[in-house]
């Protein structure tokens, strides 16, 4: 008997058993290569998201960047305040999501 992940909800089931015991999904008629490509379905969605995210990222940078150098909002407003949020909160976001992909890529 070996742990698995559950093609549905991804949570560790026996192999064994014919029915997922968390989201009651029927595992008999499923075979591994079946089971093999749900997973890398998955980690394509997955992968995609995160590809999503870092390119949202990358606009809320790139939107504070070029709201800074065009607007040039005076120090101490709101204006500056947001841009500069809207400029950190990008570059970390964009870098987060990055380094996700990069281990997600490492993994499979
Ligand atoms: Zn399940």
């Amino acid at each position: 008997m070996a742990i698995v992940q559950c093609p549905s909800c991804s949570k560790s089931i026996s192999s064994k058993s014919a029915v997922c015991a968390h989201c009651h999904i029927s595992l008999g008629d499923v075979t591994e290569e079946q089971l093999a490509r749900i997973a890398s379905t998955k980690r394509v969605k997955k992968q995609q998201m995160f590809i999503n995210h870092s390119f949202l990222a990358l606009i809320l940078f790139l939107g504070g960047f070029l709201y800074l150098y065009w607007q040039q909002p005076t120090t101490g407003t709101v204006q500056m305040a947001l841009t500069k949020a809207a400029i950190g909160i990008g570059c970390f976001w964009y870098l987060v999501n990055r380094v996700i992909l990069v281990y997600l890529k490492k993994k499979s």
